[in-house]
């Protein structure tokens, strides 16, 4: 796994709480035990996730949570905020200023420890939707779903272009066709949609892509790789 986290937390013994359990789960951590590190600690780092409480001395979580999403270098990081009792309209704010979540202490470290799983697979859901994937002057435009060949759009279905995006994003690497069938129709793999019909998209795509110099390598009795060049 080995994501980075950050923990900016002033209180030692939940600091250390947190560093152990998140250690023990695979995870590298950073610790800020006051606020004004935190930004640039963030900026220098690129954490995957921030945990954060709300009352720091010097700088509070709140501000805090401001200027990281206000610097371009970390306002994707998501944030999740530690809150106590009695702090519900800072919640509201954080909320507000982009934190995507909250823990209310005292919490237990499973509760922390799925909200910290669930907010990073959300984080690389959408970071994948955004994705550009480059190979010459072959460009995937994830965000606006686009093959675009020398910024010309590619004429591709939509299954076509999923099945673009898993190869290009495999970097290369072979897919099998059992991976390529879940990357490219998803839940409706489910409905009985048979391997073969991978060939044939890839076929279709393979004969778009070979028109503009670019190659789907065949993987005998497995599946294919994208020629990433
Ligand atoms: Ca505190």
């Amino acid at each position: 796994m080995d994501e980075k986290i950050l923990i900016v937390e002033d209180e030692k013994d939940i600091a250390r709480m947190l560093d152990y359990n998140l250690k023990k789960e695979g995870y590298r951590t950073v610790l800020a035990h006051e606020g004004s590190a935190a930004p640039l600690l963030a900026a220098k780092e690129r954490p995957r996730l921030i945990l954060l409480d709300l009352m720091l001395p010097g700088l509070d979580g709140l501000e805090v949570c401001r200027r990281i999403k206000m610097d371009a270098k970390t306002a994707s990081i998501p944030i999740i905020m530690l809150t106590a009792k009695g702090e519900e309209s800072d919640k509201v704010v954080g909320l507000e200023m982009g934190a995507d979540d909250y823990v209310t202490k005292p919490f237990s470290i499973k509760e922390l420890l799925s909200r910290v799983k669930a907010v990073l697979r959300r984080s690389a859901v959408i970071g994948e939707a955004l994705q550009i994937y480059q190979a010459g002057d072959l460009e995937l435009d994830c965000s606006r779903v686009l093959a675009l060949v020398k910024g010309k759009p590619l004429d591709i279905t939509a299954r076509e272009f999923e099945l673009l995006r898993a190869l290009m994003a495999a970097g290369g690497k072979m897919l099998s066709r059992e991976a390529l069938l879940e990357k490219a129709w998803g839940l409706d793999a489910s409905l009985e949609v048979e391997t073969r019909t991978v060939d044939v998209h890839i076929g279709t795509l393979r004969k778009k892509l070979r028109a503009e110099g670019k190659r789907i390598i065949t993987v005998k009795n497995y599946g294919y790789r994208f020629e990433n060049q």
